[in-house]
Parts: structure tokens; sequence; C-alpha cells
């Protein structure tokens, strides 16, 4: 392999750079050219690149989003994308591809693969945890505590003005960011796609326990988080239906894209290091139509294919644990 070229895809994650300062630096010990595509496949496909040198990467770990530039392109779903897009490694001579992004650019890669001749391999860089090959993605980590921070905040006004607050997390259709800052925030209810089932017809399964809460303790606040996408009309509805059902003014708070931003964590930084530079020697040994991942603290390599199967459990003990005790 003599040249390489990379794109961060997608939605962005904290740790996308960390991951683009790795490949660059390990291509460049390797006497790899790096040439970096900017705003996802769009770069791709309009031939927007740079070269990417040990300099290029310098002083960029702690920095949130991407140097790159990410995005979503429409274009590549379109029948004539993919076979430009290979046309344009081909001719720019790019033995093989890094793409950073969630199983959505992996989805693309794909296409991309059925006309192009040289290698592909892909590095989980999301938020929302949701790609199966990995125990975490880059970006996860920091969405986390960014949520849990927001949380604490929330507490302390719901408490001083003894409300319920639901306070909605994004996970695109998973719960694992609104399981974890849950959880570390102590909130008396977390409502996620995998174990949530609540419809405007029944809302029992979070109005049960708000009642019990009250009764037993008399709680001054009383924090539901709530992943994007659990319930028809989204939380802000949700707030309006059980400010209805029970009787006890319920305020949505919506965190939105601040949970994409802000300086990656250590555990970020170290994850897409390791990613990063472990993506290019697995291509040097020939990896294809992978997943460059971590699991149980070692790197690994994961069909690209499967990335979307969703088959990675959302933690079952403290699952249970929330659903049993932590609503008390
Ligand atoms: P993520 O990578 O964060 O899951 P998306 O699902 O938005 O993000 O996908 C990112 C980009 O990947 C899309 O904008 C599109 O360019 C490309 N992509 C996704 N699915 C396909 C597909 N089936 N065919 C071709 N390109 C795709």
């Amino acid at each position: 392999i003599k040249r390489i070229a990379l794109l961060t895809s997608g939605g962005d994650a904290p740790g996308m750079n960390a991951a683009i300062r790795a490949v660059v630096l390990t291509a460049a010990a390797c006497r790899i050219e790096v040439i970096g595509f900017e705003h996802g496949y769009i770069g791709l496909l309009e031939q927007e690149y740079r070269t990417l040198l040990p300099q290029h990467v310098h002083n960029i770990i702690q920095r949130g989003g991407t140097i790159l530039k990410s995005a979503r392109c429409p274009a590549l779903q379109t029948p004539e994308g993919p076979k430009l897009a290979a046309d344009n490694l081909q001719q720019l001579n790019i033995d093989a591809l890094i793409v950073i992004g969630g199983d959505g650019s992996f989805r693309g890669a794909l296409e991309i693969a059925r006309y192009y001749d040289g290698q592909i391999i892909g590095v989980p860089g999301t938020i929302d945890n949701d790609v199966d090959g990995t125990t975490n993605t880059i970006g996860y980590a920091t969405a986390i505590d960014t949520a849990l921070d927001a949380i604490d905040k929330i507490r302390d006004t719901a408490d001083a003005f003894e409300r319920i607050f639901l306070v909605e997390l994004m996970g695109r259709h998973s719960g694992y960011i609104s399981l974890a800052a849950g959880i570390a925030g102590g909130a008396e209810q977390i409502i996620c796609p995998e174990f949530s089932q609540i419809t405007p017809k029944d809302l029992r399964q979070i109005t049960t326990p708000i009642q019990h809460a009250q009764l037993l303790m008399g709680k001054a606040s009383y924090i539901i988080v709530v992943a994007e996408n659990s319930y028809p009309g989204g939380t802000t509805a949700l707030a309006e239906a059980l400010t209805k059902a029970i009787g006890i003014e319920c305020r949505a708070c919506i965190l939105g894209h601040i949970q994409r931003g802000g300086s990656p964590v250590g555990a970020d930084r170290i994850l897409a290091t390791k990613l990063g530079a472990y993506a290019v020697e697995a291509l040097q040994q020939g990896a294809h139509l992978q997943m460059a991942g971590e699991v149980h603290g070692e790197v690994t390599l994961y069909p690209l294919a499967k990335t979307g199967d969703r088959t990675k459990a959302i933690d079952p003990y403290l699952v249970r644990w929330q659903q049993q005790v932590g609503s008390y």
C-alpha cells in the first residue's frame, strides 16, 4: 500500500480528529501517503481533497468536530454515486479508503466496494454507540459526560422548583447514551427503545412509578431520561400527555446537538488513537470490508456488512437494576 484516503462521514463525533491524527501518524511512520476528502462522501464525489502530513494533525487531538468536516451525502445514494466514487479513487491511485463514521457511512462504503479494486476499512465514529463489532464507538464516552453534565444541572433547577423533567437524549434508534447518562445521573426513570413500549394510550409504565415515588418519598425532583424517538410525537408531546395524566407539571428538555460537540474525553482519544492506528496496520495486512473495533480491550476486525445488524446488547444488568430499583 502506497497511498490511502481518509474521510469522516455522517453525524460528527468527538474523537474523530484523534482518529484522523492516528491514521496520519501511523501511515507516515509506514511511509504511506494520506489524502483526506472533505465533507465526507461529498469530497470523494467532487474530488475535494488535501494531502495530510503529520504537521497537519498537530494539536488536534483535543478538538471536537472533524478537521475534514463531515456531511450526509444523498448523491452517493443515487445509482451513479458509488461508481463515480470508485472511479475517483482509482483515478487518484488510492490503494485503500478509510471511512470514519457510523453504520450508514459503512453501507455507503459497501456500495463503493462493488466498483472499487482497492481495500476499504471502517472506523466507528458516532456518539450513538449503535455499531456492532465494537464495545464502544468513538465519541460515545464524551457524549455520556456531556449529557450527564446537563442532567446534573437540570436536577438542580428541578429540585429547587419541585418539578418533573423529561430530558431527551440522542441515540437515533438506540438507548446507549440514555441508559449510561441516566444511570450516572441518578435518573428516576429511563425510557429507551430497547426496553420501553410507551404509547399515548398506555402511559402506565411511566405514571405508576411516579405515583409510587411521590407517595413513598415525597421527592422534590424527578428526572426521566428519554431516548429520542421513544414516543410518537416526541418528548414534548410525552411531557404534555404525562402532565394531563398525573396532574403534575412535566417539562421537556431536548438536549440536541450539544451532545455532539466538545473536547473528547480521555477514553475517546485513546480509543480513536488505537482504532485509527489499527486500521492502517490492518490494511497493510490485507484487511478489506472490515471495521476496526475494540472488544474486551483488544483490537478486532468485524465485517462492515454486519455493523448495522443491531445485535449488540444494551447492558442487561443496568437495565434490570434501573427497572427494579432505580425508580425508587
Ligand atoms: P452514520 O454514518 O452516522 O450512520 P448516515 O446514516 O447519515 O450516518 O449515513 C452517512 C452517509 O452514508 C449518507 O449520507 C450517504 O452518503 C451514505 N450512505 C448511507 N447509506 C447508504 C447506502 N445504502 N448507499 C449509499 N450510500 C449510503
